[in-house]
C-alpha cells in the first residue's frame, strides 16, 4: 500500500514538472499540407463547442491565455498546436456539434480530422473532452466510431466537475464506463476534471506525461 501511494506521488510529481515547463503555441493548421512533421509525441485534445477544452488546455499548461476561452462557440476552426518543452505537442482540435454550423462547416471539420487521425502514429492518444453534466451524446459518438475504426487510442475526460454534485458522480462515470465497454481504442479510465477548482487536474497531468514518456 504504501509502495503504490509512494509511486502515485511520484506519477503526480513527473506530470507536474513536465507540465510547468515552458508551451507556447506553435502553429494553427486549416489543410493537411500544413500539418507539422511527426517528430514529436502528440496529445490531442477534441470536444463539442463549449465543453470547456480552451479552459482545460490553460489549467493543465498553468497558462491562461494559451487557448481562447470563447463566448461565442463554433468559431475555431483550425487545429492549434503548442509545443510542450520541446518534448511533445498538445494539439486543440476545433469544437464540433455546434448546434449552428452549416452543412459545408461539419462536412470541412470532418475532412480535416479524418486527415489528421490518419497517419498520424505519433498521435499518442486523444482527449475527448465531455462535459460532466451533459454526458456523451451523438456528436461524441460520432467522434469515438470514427477513433474506434482508426484505432486511435482515446480517454474520455470529464469537464466542469465542479458543476455536478459529489453524490451525483458515480452515477455520471458508472454511465459513461458502460457507454466505452467494448470499445476497443477507448482507455478504459475516465478522468475527471475542473478547470475552474483545478480538481483532476495534477492527475490528468500524470497520465499524459505517462502517455508521452511511454
Ligand atoms: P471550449 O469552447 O470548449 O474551448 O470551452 P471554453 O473553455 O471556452 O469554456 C466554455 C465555458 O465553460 C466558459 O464560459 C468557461 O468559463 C466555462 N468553463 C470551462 N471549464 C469550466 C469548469 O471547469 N467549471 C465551470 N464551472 N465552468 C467552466
Amino acid at each position: 500500500m504504501a509502495a503504490a501511494a509512494k509511486e502515485e506521488r511520484a506519477r503526480i510529481e513527473a506530470g507536474r514538472v513536465l507540465f510547468a515547463q515552458e508551451c507556447k503555441f506553435l502553429l494553427g493548421v486549416a489543410r493537411e499540407d500544413q500539418l507539422p512533421e511527426r517528430t514529436r509525441p502528440e496529445i490531442g485534445f477534441a470536444g463539442r463547442s463549449n465543453v470547456g477544452k480552451s479552459s482545460l488546455l490553460n489549467a493543465l499548461t498553468g497558462r491562461k491565455g494559451l487557448a481562447r476561452v470563447s463566448g461565442t462557440p463554433g468559431v475555431t476552426r483550425q487545429l492549434n498546436f503548442f509545443d510542450l518543452a520541446g518534448r511533445a505537442y498538445l494539439v486543440d482540435l476545433p469544437g464540433y456539434g455546434y448546434a449552428r454550423a452549416g452543412k459545408r462547416e461539419v462536412a470541412a471539420w470532418n475532412a480535416l480530422i479524418r486527415a489528421y487521425l490518419h497517419g498520424r502514429p505519433n498521435l499518442r492518444r486523444l482527449c475527448l473532452l465531455i462535459d460532466m453534466r451533459r454526458g456523451v451524446s451523438d456528436p461524441d459518438r460520432a467522434i469515438m466510431k470514427l477513433l474506434d475504426v482508426a484505432a486511435q487510442s482515446y480517454q474520455l475526460v470529464l469537464t466542469k466537475a465542479d458543476k455536478v454534485p459529489p453524490h451525483a458522480v458515480p452515477a455520471v462515470i458508472e454511465a459513461l464506463e458502460s457507454e466505452i465497454a467494448g470499445r476497443g481504442a477507448c482507455h478504459p479510465h475516465v478522468l475527471t476534471t475542473s478547470a475552474e477548482t483545478g480538481a483532476g487536474i495534477p492527475e490528468l497531468r500524470a497520465a499524459l506525461a505517462e502517455v508521452i514518456d511511454g
